[in-house]
């Protein structure tokens, strides 16, 4: 089996990209178990943090690794928070560290206040998952998902994480909140980018193209 180290300790995220890829015959480790510290996401973009990322664990742990960095991006904010999604009301008060529910509240407070007013409510989630076969890969595969939606000032549901109370589909006239885990994986930004990303691994002589492909 290809092993592929995931620039990432998120479980949630390592438990879909395992299932996806154990599918093509291809092992997830988390960059954790292999003593990969976190590395910095000091970039303007998500492909750029990707990139770092992916590229960060791949020389540390000398395998093919991969990284996602993913937000939301609001079209009457010249598309803030983007980058800063996870961070965007900035650090809690000093000396009372947070949860990341309380962090979403005060991340959706602000984003709340930032558009009172606003006619223009539109907003789409953006992931990017940044693939790399070597630390100096000239040809990284880069896939990238968009879900379209818009920010209601009113949260509504209570499944999902980040912002969904607040990003309503207005052809589902629902919240990403208010679907089922399933439904949201499979239309939302990181399910269309998991997607892409698949799509060009099977393109790809190092990892898609196995014989069991060819024959079918
Ligand atoms: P990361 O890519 O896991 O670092 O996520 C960055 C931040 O973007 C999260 O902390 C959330 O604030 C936001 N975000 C990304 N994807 C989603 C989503 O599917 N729902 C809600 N918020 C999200």
């Amino acid at each position: 089996m290809k092993k592929l180290v995931i620039a990432s300790g998120n479980s949630g995220k390592l438990r879909e990209f395992r299932e996806l890829l154990a599918a093509r015959g291809i092992e997830v480790i988390p960059q954790g178990e292999l003593g990969v510290p976190d590395a910095d996401e000091p970039h303007e973009t998500f492909v750029e943090n990707a990139l770092a990322k992916a590229r960060h664990a791949s020389r540390v742990a000398g395998l093919p690794a991969f990284a996602d960095d993913s937000g939301i991006c609001v079209t009457a904010l010249a598309g803030a928070p983007g980058v800063r999604s996870a961070r965007y009301a900035g650090p809690p008060p000093a000396g009372s560290p947070e949860g990341r529910a309380a962090q979403d509240a005060r991340n959706n407070e602000k984003l709340v206040a930032a558009l009172a007013g606003s006619a223009d409510r539109r907003a789409h989630y953006c992931c990017v998952i940044v693939l790399v076969r070597h630390a100096t890969d000239p040809e990284p595969l880069i896939a990238e998902g968009r879900w379209h939606g818009e920010v209601v000032a009113a949260p509504r549901g209570t499944n999902g994480f980040g912002y969904d109370p607040h990003f309503l589909i207005p052809a589902l006239g629902r919240t990403a909140a208010e679907l089922p885990a399933a439904e949201k994986n499979r239309i939302s930004h990181r399910g269309c980018a998991i997607a892409a990303l698949l799509a060009q691994l099977h393109e790809d002589p190092g990892f898609g193209n196995r014989d069991s492909d060819r024959a079918s």
